[in-house]
């Protein structure tokens, strides 16, 4: 890639709609405006993270303001065509919106939330990792798609953000078949790049206003980051998170492996940052609005024999596991293990705690992340 990608970074330090709003319709003009992005007759698909119901303070979901004013804007500018939907971790999209906030903006402003009615199996033969897909029949009829990810951190890949968000568009049950076919942080980042290629959201649009930190994405805590970002490359926009973070972006997988594959840059010298102040550079961004004590996984990849070795014998891995003191028995985690016969399981009976099978589990975190309360760790 010869140009280098534009991200905006829009400090904003409260979810103040108008606050927002403003912050958003700037960030669009120092991008080339809407204009330049859609034509005014296409379909657009919304698509925030929307992983399960939870109190919009927890900071697991897109916060109802970004998604209105976001909404609003593209009101306003004419465009008439608009639905909004995620293929949620649990739950349907109008369950997992319904008392947030976002269901009352959306009526509001006359855009349907969307379940994803029916899967459309799709072949993509460009595909690197994934040559097909299981998608939803809302998405294959949109003409085009923006991203409204969230910042949260992630058990497998390290952080969740815009290229990760696009798992949504994997439909329903398919998205745990996924993490079978995809066990590893690598063959899954690759799979969620050709995902990005195929689908082409035309820009991602993070909420970092009150970010997740720690037990992501699901289990977390929230940690005010007081930004919104936006690009058009995700792996440049993911970068910039993983800086603010103090995470070295080449140890995301989704950036190592995107940048490589072709859908955005990592670098810093392929990146130009700016703010409604002019451009910044990434180290003044960091001096600013980072956050040296964020909490995520910044161990170093290992890519030695050893560490090959001790993967293939599934032994010295970072592994879920359940405080008992917490554990409600609900058996979502047993749900939502996508491991034929289960690894995690009411071995015990249900008066107890689920266990765990570590030589049958894949390590894909699906439990940790749909556990409603807090109960499944990684260690
Ligand atoms: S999902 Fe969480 S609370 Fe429910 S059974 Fe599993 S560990 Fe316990
Ligand atoms: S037990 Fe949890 S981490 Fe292991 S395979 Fe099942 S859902 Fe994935």
């Amino acid at each position: 890639m010869n140009k280098k990608s534009k991200v905006i970074l829009l400090p904003c330090d409260s979810y103040r709609e108008e606050l927002i709003y403003t912050n958003l319709k700037k960030g669009l003009e120092l991008l080339g405006g809407l204009d330049s992005l859609i034509k005014k007759e296409e379909k657009i698909l919304l698509k925030p993270n929307l992983l399960k119901k939870a109190e919009v303070e927890k900071a697991v979901i897109t916060h109802p303001a970004v998604v209105g004013a976001f909404g609003r804007i593209l009101r306003e500018e004419g465009y008439g065509n608009i639905i909004l939907g995620d293929s949620c971790g649990t739950g349907s999209t109008s369950k997992v919106i319904r008392g947030t906030g976002m269901d009352t903006a959306l009526e509001k402003l006359g855009i349907p939330a969307v379940d994803f009615s029916e899967g459309v199996h799709v072949s993509y033969p460009q595909g690197i990792q994934a040559k097909e897909f299981i998608i939803p029949k809302e998405l294959e009829e949109s003409d085009c798609v923006i991203s409204l990810c969230k910042m949260k951190t992630h058990a497998l890949e390290r952080i969740t953000g815009a290229v990760k968000n696009s798992y949504g568009f994997v439909y329903g049950l398919n998205k745990a078949k996924g993490h079978t076919r995809y066990p590893s942080a690598d063959s899954f980042a690759r799979m969620l790049v050709d995902l990005n290629r195929y689908v082409k959201p035309r820009l991602y649009v993070m909420d970092g206003i009150t970010a997740m930190e720690g037990n992501g994405p699901g289990s977390g805590d929230p940690v005010k980051m007081g930004v919104l970002l936006m690009s058009k490359d995700p792996v440049a926009l993911d970068s910039v998170f993983s800086s603010l973070i103090h995470l070295k972006p080449q140890m995301v997988p989704t950036n190592y492996h995107g940048e490589k594959m072709g859908i955005g840059v990592w670098k810093e010298e392929d990146i130009v940052l700016l703010t409604p102040d002019g451009e910044i550079s990434l180290k003044e961004a960091v001096k600013v609005y980072g956050n040296p004590s964020f909490h995520v996984d910044r161990r170093p990849v290992r890519r030695g024999i050893w560490e090959r070795m001790a993967e293939a014998l599934n032994i010295f891995q970072k592994k879920p596991y359940i405080e008992d003191n917490l554990c409600i028995r609900c058996g979502v985690c047993v749900n939502s293990c996508p491991v034929p016969g289960k690894a995690v399981n009411f071995k015990n009976g249900k008066g107890k705690p689920p266990v765990y099978d570590y030589k049958k589990c894949i390590r894909c975190f699906c439990c940790q992340e749909m556990c409603p309360k807090k109960a499944i760790k990684v260690k």
